[in-house]
């Protein structure tokens, strides 16, 4: 079996999962939308069914999958339904969907309801992505409150510099979001992972951790009160040694320097190792860090082993413990949401 390997270690999503919830207080979403990053929805939701107060998806079909998984607690949608007709859904499901636009509002307030349902009302406080403008935000939380089918309301806004200290967006937006909402009652949420972590003004009622849940920084480096839950190894199948001068990998874009031994590993872009890392990405071989050295192929790619080290059947951790997923994003000029959201084709495992 081909040995790429991406172990995810539910005791630590656990763990994260109580550090943010104590860091922000009150109670906190954790966000499992795109596989839960990658890591697989139904088993992190119910590695942490137990503790969460809710789940937070992006989709209909994520919040459904998990329902019938047997998820019982709140799962709020974060974008709200695509079409109106996914209302029934909703209902069906007794969802609680994010309102970011006068149409959803509109057709929420037009649909037969079943039951009550709860409705995160999303204020653009200054991302301009989705939600209503601060000056339309009170209009908007009047027309639910004046619909009997509405139960709670969520006042709830997202930041588009959290994971940047020295950006003054942030403050820009609490500020607007605060006085937007000044007569208005009822809970709020305003916290992602960086903002959790970082910004005290902005916990609410309601936190929403992504990122951190999985034990990244969402500042990049490493957090030491987060604990990575994916370990993603490969293993060597490949070993030989290069003369001097001797190009490695397509387009021969790097050229050994000195004699030089290479392992051939089990891992490429097709498996979500970004491409754009290639040479000087780092790994880990049997805990040793070491590069990749040329260009990240579809299925392989080749990392420098030094002298002493063993090679052929020898782990290489491409991101988890020794190598942390920030690093790696950094290399590939992207961040770790993408690496983890990308990664296929390997063999997953959970330990509890
Ligand atoms: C994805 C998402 C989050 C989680 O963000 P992280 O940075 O991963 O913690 C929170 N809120 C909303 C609205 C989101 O879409």
């Amino acid at each position: 079996m081909r040995p790429l390997n991406a172990r995810i270690r539910l005791d630590n999503l656990r763990h994260n999962y109580q550090t943010l919830k104590a860091v922000h207080g009150g109670r906190l979403l954790a966000v499992v939308k795109a596989n839960a990053y990658g890591h697989g929805a139904v088993r992190c939701a119910h590695a942490l069914a137990d503790l969460a107060d809710g789940f937070a998806v992006a989709t209909l079909d994520e919040a459904v999958e998990l329902r019938e998984s047997g998820i019982g607690q709140p799962i709020v949608l974060l974008e709200g339904v695509f079409e109106a007709e996914e209302y029934a859904v909703v209902d069906k499901y007794r969802l609680w969907p994010a309102v970011c636009s006068q149409w959803q509002l509109e057709a929420l307030i037009a649909h037969d309801w079943q039951q009550p349902v709860d409705v995160w009302l999303k204020m653009d406080s200054g991302m301009h992505r989705a939600g209503f403008f601060p000056h339309h935000y009170a209009a908007a939380f009047t027309a639910l409150k004046q619909c009997r089918n509405v139960g709670k309301i969520v006042k709830f806004s997202h930041f588009a510099c959290a994971d940047e200290p020295e950006n003054g967006m942030t403050e820009m937006q609490l500020e607007a979001f605060d006085l937007a909402c000044e007569d208005l009652p009822g809970e709020e949420s305003l916290a992602n992972s960086a903002a959790i972590l970082n910004v005290p003004e902005a916990r609410r009622d309601w936190g929403r951790a992504g990122i951190a849940l999985y034990g990244i920084s969402p500042f990049g480096g490493v957090d030491e009160r987060l604990k990575p839950v994916m370990r993603l190894t490969t293993r060597i199948f490949g070993e030989r040694v290069l003369q001097p001068h001797s190009p490695v990998g397509y387009g021969a874009t790097f050229y050994t320097s000195k004699s030089t031994r290479i392992g051939l590993i089990a891992c490429g872009y097709a498996d979500g190792y970004p491409r754009r890392a290639s040479t000087n990405s780092p790994v880990a071989v049997e805990g040793i860090r070491s590069r990749v050295i040329g260009r990240v192929s579809m299925d392989m790619m080749m990392v420098e082993l030094d002298a002493a080290q063993d090679g052929l059947g020898c782990e290489v951790e491409l991101w988890g413990d020794t190598v942390n997923a920030n690093e790696v994003a950094d290399a590939a000029g992207t961040i770790a949401y993408e690496l983890l959201c990308n990664v296929k084709r390997a063999k997953f495992t959970y330990s509890e």
